[in-house]
């Protein structure tokens, strides 16, 4: 039996980094997974992997921005799987990287639309339904550009900023209702949104040695863990994979 036998897990942003990791290690725990991303080819080869090492997991291409896309691919969840248990609001772009004086304001506002609205449009899909079962988990990634100004990202930070209240709401509202609401605020990982960052030379974070991020399987794991009753007591609260404590608890 593994740790998430029996459960269903949407999550978006599923082609590549943190969510593709994530999905992998979720299904290897026994989780049936849907996996979703604008893009079709790399959620499709990943369900197919996994569908070939036993598993079960669908793939669906979804853009997070529009509600219309999450609300039917909570629907593909159910006709495939039944219920949702659990939804990973992960999908997220960095880009336009520039100052706010000079951004585009139309590519300014689509990334918050993905990576602030995207979170609210996930979590308004999935609760009425986890509300009516009275259980469900919800983990929005977050980011510690929530709490720190950083050059180049004004978009990023007060997105993952406004997701980070945005989480705490969400728990405050469907608290004592079963469901679970948690942010993950994962430290620089390995993936291509840091290969992003380094190629703009904007602020500290992209002068960082692509060596020194953690590897994708750290916040998988902790997504793992987030989906258990073990992680259970620290419903509501940021869960930060820079904090040593929490690591330990984790088991990373
Ligand atoms: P990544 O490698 O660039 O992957 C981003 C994923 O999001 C891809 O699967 C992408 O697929 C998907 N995506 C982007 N826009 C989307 C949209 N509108 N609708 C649906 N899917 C969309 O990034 P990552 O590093 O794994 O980041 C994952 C999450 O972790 C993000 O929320 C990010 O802000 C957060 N985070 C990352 C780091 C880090 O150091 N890497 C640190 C803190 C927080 P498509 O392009 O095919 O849509």
């Amino acid at each position: 039996m593994g740790k998430l036998s029996g459960k269903t897990v949407v999550v978006t942003g599923a082609s590549r980094g943190i969510g593709a990791a994530a999905a992998e290690e979720m299904a290897g725990e026994g989780a049936s997974v849907l996996l979703l991303a604008r893009s079709a080819e790399g959620i499709t080869a990943l369900a197919s992997r996994l569908r070939k090492a036993g598993h079960v997991a669908e793939a669906m291409t979804c853009d997070v921005a529009e509600f219309t896309q999450v609300q039917a691919a909570i629907g593909r969840a159910h006709e495939a799987f039944g219920r949702v248990d659990a939804i990973v609001n992960n999908a997220g772009v960095i880009e336009p990287i520039g100052p706010l004086a000079s951004a585009d304001p139309r590519a300014w506002a689509h990334a918050t639309d993905v990576n602030f609205k995207g979170v609210f449009n996930g979590m308004r899909a999935v609760l009425p339904e986890m509300r009516a079962q009275g259980a469900g988990v919800i983990v929005n990634v977050g980011s510690g550009a929530a709490h720190n100004p950083l050059e180049g990202w004004s978009h990023y930070c007060a997105a993952k900023a406004a997701t980070s209240m945005l989480t705490r709401c969400a728990h405050l509202e469907n608290r004592g209702r079963g469901i679970r609401v948690y942010s993950l605020s994962p430290g620089t990982v390995a993936t291509d949104m840091q290969r992003r960052i380094k190629a703009s030379g904007i602020n500290a974070v992209s002068q960082m040695d692509f060596s020194q991020h953690a590897p994708v399987t750290d916040p998988a794991r902790a997504l793992v863990w987030l989906l258990t009753e073990d992680a259970a007591e620290f419903a509501g609260q940021e869960i930060s994979l820079r904090q040593p404590e929490m690591r330990a608890r984790i088991g990373l």
